[in-house]
């Protein structure tokens, strides 16, 4: 039997509709640096509908991809709502990539017309000659003269583009199913990969953001959204900010922690969402510069593995509470987050904390070992995660990758437990665990153990290879200014945290441990310098 409800599509048009009109007094702060532009999202409403207007003179009638090359701002939160409502896709470039990689994305994914920042045009328009398929490059903030491109390349100014445009549009009607944005994995274990997001998979993700036991982002709410807008849609802040009301603090290109130190007691955000590095660096410098930034009561982190120490440090510093969070650019990004069940406390409460969370009820994880057995979530059996769910990707766009799915669910490439009440604990990815003499070593926790070195800013452990044993793990680890650690007394210090066999011979101090393009742990590139075990 059919049921009786209506099947009204969810769609990113009705978040703007809704967000501009119901939040209209809801606003997008802009930094500049040395202050603030602000917007309203009745203000942003109409210039989304200015900005379909002009991008419809453009040449975009159908599902062309619409790219930004931006910071996070409000011109970037204009795109991401006007380019799906009108039913185009919006294609997200990740500002970060090295130009071959710019170039296969945007290629790939033949981008129409691309938006860039004026300050980004440097690192664009040497690669223009190379995007085929661009036609448009409309250029926000300063003047657009002098903009060098080639000559099938016709460029614009944003705001004169919009100026004349008129405040509303007749929004269309899209299938829930068709593409709304896309976004390409930002390759730390391979080339990018696109997944693009569907108006149906965006509207109930951005359900999820605002779900109590999930990020529980409120109304009235002011979300520091440091997490690109180019980086897995920014975990789904802007959507879900304009679904339910709460302000967007965009730091443009102001990422630096003594800048976001700034603007965090200018403009008093109560939420934030950032990879752990960000978080470890404004840590460091308000040391130097103590500052209350206790008004934020949540900060969402994820990305990759926070360390217990650093969610210690801002309880303790800071008076925050750190929401450790799991996804990928291919779940939307959230999968799991760690709200601990009601009633626990002390010690039992931070345990669940530091894991990786618990998944919600639309998104099924299950553990596979090597032969492709299901494994029971008793907390202990250990394999690779799989998920399923209306926001994860069933596919990635125009490439086969087999390997990356079967039966219906996403093979995650990352490995460890799930408690019987669904906590997830990460040990590692695949291609990072560490196999000596046969058993695993946790890269995560070994990073975790060091980490909790007072004098350790940063530790990444990587397999080297070893003749006795195959692999042995290697920690590069930054170390405080001034610090009188050295490598005995850090190795003593692990000598009561991990097994005997596991404590690391190999170490490296170094200045800076390398980032991917979007602040994770660049274990690619630690590999490549110390392969052969060669240490300074
Ligand atoms: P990339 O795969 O290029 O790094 P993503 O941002 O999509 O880009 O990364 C997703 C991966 O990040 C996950 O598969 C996982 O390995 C890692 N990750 C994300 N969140 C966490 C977390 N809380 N703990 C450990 N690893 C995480």
């Amino acid at each position: 039997m059919l049921s009786t409800m209506q099947d009204t599509p969810l769609s990113i048009a009705q978040l703007l509709r809704h967000g501009s009109t119901v939040h209209g007094d809801a606003e997008v702060v802009t930094w500049t640096g040395a202050g603030t532009r602000r917007r309203s999202y009745a203000e942003v409403g109409r210039r989304c509908a200015q900005l379909s207007h002009a991008l419809r003179t453009l040449g975009v009638t159908g599902d062309e991809r619409v790219a930004t090359f931006m910071w996070n701002n409000a011109e970037h939160l204009e795109a991401y709502l006007a380019v799906p409502s009108m039913g185009a896709v919006l294609h997200t470039l990740n500002i970060r990539l090295f130009p071959e990689q710019l170039v296969h994305v945007a290629n790939h994914a033949e981008d129409h017309i691309v938006i860039v920042d004026a300050t980004l045009l440097p690192l664009l328009t040497p690669q223009l000659p190379q995007l085929t398929t661009v036609k448009h490059l409309i250029v926000t903030g300063d003047s657009a003269d002098g903009v060098e491109a080639p000559d099938s390349v016709q460029v614009h100014s944003y705001e004169a583009l919009l100026a004349d445009q008129p405040t509303e549009f007749d929004w269309p009607e899209v299938d829930e199913r068709s593409a709304a944005a896309m976004c390409y994995t930002s390759g730390t274990t391979g080339d990018p990969k696109g997944v693009a997001y569907s108006h149906r998979s965006i509207y109930l993700h951005s359900m999820q953001v605002c779900m109590t036991d999930g990020p529980a982002l409120k109304q009235g709410d002011r979300a520091l959204a440091v997490v690109p807008q180019f980086h897995a849609m920014s975990w789904g802040l802007p959507y879900a900010a304009f679904m339910i009301g709460a302000s967007l603090i965009m730091p443009d290109r102001f990422l630096q922690p003594e800048p976001l130190a700034a603007l965090i007691a200018a403009e008093q955000p109560t939420f934030a969402a950032a990879v752990p590095t960000i978080w470890q660096g404004l840590h460091q410098y308000l040391e130097q510069h103590p500052q209350d930034i206790s008004c934020m009561h949540d900060v969402l982190i994820g990305g990759s593995a926070v360390p217990p120490s650093l969610m210690h440090t801002f309880e303790d510093d800071h008076d925050i509470q750190v929401l450790h969070a799991w996804g990928m650019t291919e779940t939307s990004p959230l999968g799991s987050v760690a709200r601990p069940p009601a009633g626990t406390e002390g010690e039992e409460r931070w345990r669940y904390r530091y894991t990786q969370g618990r998944f919600p009820a639309s998104v099924q994880a299950r553990l596979v070992d090597d032969l492709g057995e299901i494994l029971p979530h008793d907390g202990n059996s250990v394999g690779e995660l799989e998920v399923r769910g209306p926001w994860i990707a069933a596919a990635y766009y125009g490439v086969d990758a087999p390997d990356k799915f079967h039966d219906g669910w996403l093979r995650t490439g990352d490995v460890g437990t799930i408690t019987p009440d669904g906590y997830l604990t990460l040990t590692d990815r695949t291609k990072d665990i560490i196999k000596s003499g046969g058993e695993w070593i946790s890269s995560v926790d070994l990073e975790n153990a060091v980490m909790g070195h007072p004098d350790v800013i940063e530790a990444a452990v990587i397999g080297v290879p070893d003749a006795k044993w195959d692999e042995r793990p290697l920690v590069a680890v930054v170390l405080r200014e001034g610090s009188g650690a050295t490598v005995d007394t850090l190795r003593e210090f692990l000598s009561d945290k991990v097994a005997k066999w596991q404590l690391p011979e190999n170490w490296t101090v170094i200045n800076e441990v390398p980032k991917t393009s979007v602040g994770k742990f660049d274990k690619k590139r630690l590999r490549s310098q110390y392969h052969d075990g060669d240490l300074e």
